[in-house]
């Protein structure tokens, strides 16, 4: 695959579902990846990057962001609450906000600093144990207490179990942030971007589906 034909079949979608040209925001999850296919990537002029670990994000993007001006860099896997700082400074986005500590911690930060990373709120859409994020029930009210710490909330993010069918996911999630005013959706991956933008996603994270198999897991 690679990023050309991902381009083609995220505008092709985009058009099937009657969004604007380039209104869907690739987000190229370099993870784990080689650093010579990251660069590879930048070469061609993208510069919307998806981490889903500070620590790695803060070893190789610096050096990179410095070679190719004007990446925008989004984490999109789990924050610590120590990590919390570093993130502020390092990451232009965070899809993975999910507990009201961390929005104390963000809040914090975003103040010492005079701005704040745009925010998703993860929602456990699956209702899974060991999985991240807000559940359903409960994110009306974690937006709510989220914007009563004046962050920058533009959206919801989440990851559908794998073993089911990706689309009632994305429909909830859509549920929720419309009805709570949100117009950023940050769902669908490689395989199932398509379908995310059929339902409305603002932000895919496609890593695989570009860059090749990451060599774990
Ligand atoms: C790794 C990852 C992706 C990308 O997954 P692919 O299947 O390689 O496209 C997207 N979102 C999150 C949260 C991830 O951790």
């Amino acid at each position: 695959m690679g990023l050309k034909e991902i381009r083609e079949r995220l505008a092709a979608a985009e058009t099937k579902a009657g969004r604007a040209p380039g209104s869907v925001i690739l987000i190229a999850v370099s993870k784990v990846q080689p650093i010579e296919r990251v660069e590879a990537v930048l070469e061609t002029g993208h510069r919307i990057f998806g981490e889903n670990r500070v620590q790695e994000a803060a070893g190789k993007w610096p050096a990179l962001m410095e070679r190719y001006p004007g990446v925008e860099l989004h984490l999109i896997g789990p924050l610590q609450s120590n990590k919390t700082r570093q993130a502020v400074d390092l990451f232009d986005a965070i899809h993975s906000v999910d507990r009201i500590k961390l929005a104390h911690r963000l809040a914090d930060h975003a103040q010492e600093r005079g701005a704040c990373p745009d925010l998703f709120i993860q929602v456990n859409t699956g209702e899974e144990p060991q999985k991240a994020g807000v559940l359903p029930g409960e994110a009306d009210a974690f937006v709510a207490e989220c914007r009563a710490l004046d962050l920058p909330v533009r959206g919801l993010m989440c990851i559908p179990p794998v073993d089911e069918p990706p689309t009632p996911h994305f429909a909830l999630l859509a549920q929720i942030a419309a009805r709570n005013g949100l117009t950023g959706l940050s769902m669908g991956m490689s395989d199932d971007f398509e379908e995310a933008i059929a339902l409305g996603a603002t932000h895919v994270r496609v890593g695989s589906a570009i860059f090749g198999a990451r060599a774990y897991g």
